[in-house]
Order: structure tokens, then sequence, then C-alpha cells
């Protein structure tokens, strides 16, 4: 059986579709069970490039700058990213540390640098050299990415200490907020055109 470059399969029940164009805005759906298959394309690879640079800075600052400040009668400590996963290196829990490190800093640093790179070269409408093991990396390393469960575990820790200490969220958390969200926007459906539209071209 030759399957059309144009089908598409339902990530959830295995459905097989015909890829239908789509208008800005559409969405087109799963008849059997409703998942959503493909989003019309918001936005252009410029634009996703562009984005992709943010994130690049925003990483710089989310790692950089504290994410998270306590103070009490008078004393003050102000703890990076980085920080963390060291501190936990320290106790008993070295293995936790390693996967923390990989899920905060590893995993999105790579997905960062791996997105300019593709975005960049299509950007010129070209295959970024090793465009084809990038874009599976991309796939590979996006489970690991798990920013946005480190910045729900920053804000409840917020929450529960605020009874307790002074505390104060820092620069760096600001930068994961939109880190995050940037990331969820780029990483998604939106990269996985390129295979498209690069069709013929790595
Ligand atoms: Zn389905």
């Amino acid at each position: 059986m030759t399957l059309s470059p144009n089908w598409i399969i339902c990530e959830h029940c295995d459905s097989l579709y015909e890829s239908v164009p789509l208008a800005k805005g559409q969405t087109s759906q799963c008849s059997r069970c409703g998942a959503v298959l493909e989003r019309a394309r918001n936005l252009n690879v410029q634009q996703l490039l562009a984005l992709s640079i943010t994130a690049a800075l925003l990483f710089v600052f989310a790692n950089a700058f504290p994410v998270i400040g306590i103070s009490l009668e008078g004393l003050s400590n102000e703890a990076t990213l980085w920080q963390s996963v060291e501190a936990l290196a320290q106790g008993r829990i070295s293995l936790i540390a390693a996967v923390t490190g990989l899920a905060i800093i590893l995993a999105p640093g790579l997905q960062i640098l791996l997105l300019c790179w593709v975005l960049g070269f299509a950007n010129i409408g070209r295959a970024a050299p090793g465009f084809k093991a990038c874009m599976r990396a991309l796939e590979h390393l996006r489970p690991w990415s798990m920013l946005e469960v480190c910045l729900l575990g920053i804000l409840v820790a917020i929450v529960k200490l605020a009874g307790m200490l002074d505390v104060h969220p820092g620069l760096g958390l600001w930068s994961l907020s939109m880190l995050t969200v940037l990331i969820i926007l780029i990483s998604g459906k939106g990269i996985r055109r390129l295979w498209d539209d690069l069709e013929g071209r790595y």
C-alpha cells in the first residue's frame, strides 16, 4: 500500500484521513474521536524564527537571573535554576538532579538551539545541514522538555512558602513563564510543516 503524502493519521485513534487545505483560523477534526487533526498555519517561518530567537534570549535570562528569592528577618537568599539543580546534586538524590537538569535546562536549551538552526535555514529557503536528524531530535526532545512542570512547581512553592517567609518571584521566573508559552507555540505542530515546506531539499 502506498501512502499519499497528503494523508494524515489521527494521533488518538489511528483513523486515516486525506488532508484538506485550511483557511486561517480553521481546524480539521477527527470524525471518529473529535481530536484536532490539523490547524491552519497561523505563523510563517519568519515569525517562527523570530519567536525562536526571542526564546533563546529568554532562556539566557531564565538561567542567568534568580527565579525565586526568599528573605527572613533581614537575611535574604536567591536561587537560579542552575543553583537549584546543583543543590539537588549535593544531596543523596543526585539522580533526580540529573533528570531535573535534563528536563529544565539541557532539553529546552537544545530544543531552542535546534529550532534556531532549522528555522534559520528554512527562512532562506534551504534545509539546514543535518535537517532530518535535527527534526527527529526535536520530536524526541519534546517530552523531555518540562519547563511547564518546573514553572508550576515554582509557583506552588511560592504560594506555600508565602505564609511563612517573605517570598518574591525573581526576574528569571518572568522569563521562564514567557519562555514556556513560546516553546509550546513553536515546537508543536508549527515546526512539523517544515517537512512539507522543504520537501525534496533535504
Ligand atoms: Zn481520532
